[in-house]
């Protein structure tokens, strides 16, 4: 995973690369009106395709580190992408785990779901406090877990476990750790110790969503989980380990929908903050790159040092397989994925003709060629 980059300065630091897994949610025909079928489909462990809207003879094939498919449980997905990073956690390291992708293809499914398929989150949670329970007596380590649960808004940093608190700074101090000041960290001491201050934080940002005209999906909801162990001998030696799970704001493209007044200023710093993380995921995981743009946005600031370095991250991209999706789900792969192939194979729909796509939504972002995007 980890490979040498070339930096600035000329040295050469080790930097990991940002894990990049897919995950393609069931077709649901309520949100396929004009009965148009799947636009996208698995093909194995780590491949998929999506018909060419230049030429509908043709697919366009992607490559990822984990593709998963519709069928794909919670668990599974909870398995392969997440719980390997987890004993980092525990040792002073830090990670991030993302959903990325436009809204309605499942982001908060994967990282939240509900009571009877619960997501990356709850599993997370329950993981570390049992790694931490498993831990023996004997190495000397005493080990503390507690939590915050920030929200960016419009470029803002807002504290969920302190409704109505104020626009919040990001700081970095002297070693390189990105803090903010003022940001409620509360210890737990169990999973229901989290589920309660979790839950009722989940629902501010709901209730307020429906005020605010779904403000979830226009806002990151980002939940910190901190293990920090303390050494017994010399209680002065302490190491912090950071998780962050993150539930982005919907990928999908804001200027077709004629957003104007806040919904354009929502719209300017949803495109600044998943563009300057798009930047800088390509940095990490391109062997060139000669400096990674974490300053250009508060969600990249924030996650600096706990995205790349010697941090563990895991991106995973939802995806819908309704043609309404379409050009979304084409943005959302060309952000995730470094090499595409243009295959020159029919996608197999037998009973369904191609739609004749309005040439006006025709962006060089929906580009599908060259091998590299
Ligand atoms: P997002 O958070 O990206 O806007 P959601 O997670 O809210 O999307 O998903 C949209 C809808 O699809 C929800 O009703 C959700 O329950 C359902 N859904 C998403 N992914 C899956 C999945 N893998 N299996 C079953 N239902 C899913
Ligand atoms: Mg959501």
């Amino acid at each position: 995973m980890a490979q040498r980059v070339a930096t600035a300065d000329g040295g050469n630091k080790k930097t990991s690369r940002v894990r990049v897994a897919v995950r393609l949610r069931p077709y649901m025909g309520k949100l396929d009106e004009k009965n148009e079928g799947l636009c996208v489909r698995g093909l194995d462990s780590q491949n998929l395709e999506i018909i060419n809207w230049r030429n509908a003879t043709e697919t366009v094939k992607y490559h990822f580190d984990v593709f998963h498919g519709e069928q794909t449980t919670q668990q599974e997905v909870f398995l392969s992408s997440v719980k390997p990073v987890l004993p980092h956690i525990l040792n002073g390291q830090n990670a991030s785990v993302f959903a990325y992708g436009p809204t309605g293809a499942g982001k908060t499914h994967t990282m939240l779901g509900s009571s009877e398929q619960p997501g990356v989150i709850p599993r997370a949670v329950r993981e570390v406090f049992k790694l931490v329970k498993a831990k023996d007596e004997g190495e000397g380590w005493e080990y503390s877990i507690g939590m915050s649960y920030l929200e960016i808004y419009n470029e803002k940093v807002l504290d969920l476990l302190s409704p109505g608190s104020q626009d919040l700074p990001i700081r970095e101090d002297k070693d390189k750790n990105i803090l903010i000041p003022g940001l409620t960290h509360t210890t737990i001491s169990s999973f229901s110790d989290f589920d309660k201050h979790f839950i009722p934080a989940s629902l501010n940002r709901t209730t307020a969503s429906t005020k605010l005209n779904q403000r979830s999906s226009r806002s990151h909801a980002i939940l910190l989980i901190k293990v920090v162990r303390t050494q017994r001998a010399l209680s002065h030696r302490q190491q912090t380990g950071k998780l962050y799970l993150v539930d982005l704001a919907g990928s999908e493209d804001n200027r077709r929908t004629g957003n104007q007044g806040i919904r354009l200023k929502e719209s300017g710093a949803i495109n600044l903050s998943l563009f300057t993380l798009s930047k800088v995921v390509d940095s990490l995981n391109s062997a060139t790159a000669v400096r990674v743009p974490y300053r250009d946005s508060k969600l990249t600031r924030l996650l600096q040092d706990s995205l790349g370095g010697s941090a563990h991250s895991v991106m995973i991209t939802n995806i819908a397989p309704e043609y309404k999706y379409y050009f979304d789900t084409f943005t959302a792969l060309n952000f995730a994925a470094k090499s595409k192939l243009i295959v020159n194979k029919p996608f197999t729909r037998e009973t369904v003709a191609v739609p004749v796509l309005p040439v006006k939504r025709a962006r060089d972002d929906h580009e599908a060629g060259g091998s590299d995007s």
